[in-house]
């Protein structure tokens, strides 16, 4: 069975949609807004602008919309290490992060584990690639998990990650360095129970990995295997996703009650001019105390201050 994943714009949506309006089905999976069916051929598209094909005939259907989109498939293979067959099944202590290309607001990390017998309930609870599901359903589904699971989330809050970023650790090392930590609070919570597998959302190869966190006193090595798309190779991954996501929405919250202004994610050009009213408002150090502040994103925020663009 072929599945093809094609991302549009919402322009091109709406096409898509007028076309397959005869076959539309009712799909309230989260952050689906139209879904299709024909008679080989199943459509689903995401509030994120992925439009999905599944089926005998989604070659042949997302042929019609793949030359003006990015077309991905997939199933195509995650970089990392081979995994065992029927990984998906077994008991498995899953990490992510989030937050790193975000001016405003915490890295977090999230370590969390599910057993296999929690592997269908985790499933049940709505838990699938966190980029499908929107931050409004993340934030519902979070607390569940974070009641069922073992699990243990770091949050790096603005002004402690200037001080470590501003004496020299990358963005690499200082993920490497909290992977590691929350991995190595929820195996002491498992106590004598252990993982068959750790599975680490790859941002860095192995050897970087471990060259990062050298001077740790405890290293998670055991059984650790590394993937890229590893949110959509084990659940336990993708609540860690949910948990890590969560937590950063929280501190977001926080941020935008004490900037009395709503605090954007990314790091575009709204991004900047947020950031050159906060800076006109509550002065250069506050400002620096909620963002990552050696992004280019400060540079272009002062650039607008100083041509009184306010
Ligand atoms: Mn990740």
């Amino acid at each position: 069975m072929s599945n093809t994943v094609l991302l549009m714009k919402s322009n091109e949506m709406e096409k898509v949609k007028a076309h397959y309006i005869k076959f539309k089905v009712e799909r309230s999976a989260p952050g689906v807004i139209f879904a299709a069916k024909l008679a080989d051929t199943a459509i689903t598209m995401y509030k994120s602008g992925k439009v999905m094909f599944q089926g005998n005939g989604a070659e042949r259907e997302s042929s019609l919309w793949g030359t003006s989109s990015t077309k991905t498939t997939s199933t195509s293979v995650a970089k990392g290490d081979i995994l065992p067959p029927n990984f998906s099944t077994l008991s498995v202590l899953g990490s992510d992060e989030t937050g790193t290309g975000d001016y405003f607001g915490p890295i977090t990390v999230a370590a969390c584990f599910v057993s296999s017998e929690q592997v269908e309930l985790v499933k049940e609870l709505g838990v699938k690639d966190s980029k499908m599901l929107t931050d409004d359903v993340m934030r519902k589904m979070a607390p569940d998990l974070m009641a069922t699971l073992t699990h243990s989330v770091l949050v790096l809050k603005n002004e402690k990650y200037n001080d470590i970023q501003s004496r020299g650790s990358s963005q690499g090392k200082i993920k490497a360095l909290m992977h590691n930590q929350a991995l190595k609070h929820v195996l002491t919570k498992m106590g004598a129970e252990k993982p068959a597998y750790i599975l680490i959302d790859q941002f860095a190869e192995r050897g970087i990995y471990y060259n990062h966190i050298k001077t740790e006193k405890e290293i998670i090595r055991e059984n650790v295997l590394f993937s890229t798309k590893a949110e959509q190779i084990h659940v336990s991954v993708a609540a860690a996703s949910i948990i890590a996501r969560y937590a950063f929405l929280i501190e977001m919250d926080r941020l935008t009650e004490i900037a009395g202004t709503t605090i954007p994610k990314g790091a575009s050009a709204k991004v900047d001019e947020i950031a050159a009213k906060i800076y006109v408002k509550h002065g250069e150090e506050f400002l620096k105390s909620i963002t990552k502040w050696h992004f280019a994103n400060t540079q272009k925020a002062i650039k607008l201050v100083n041509k009184r663009r306010f």
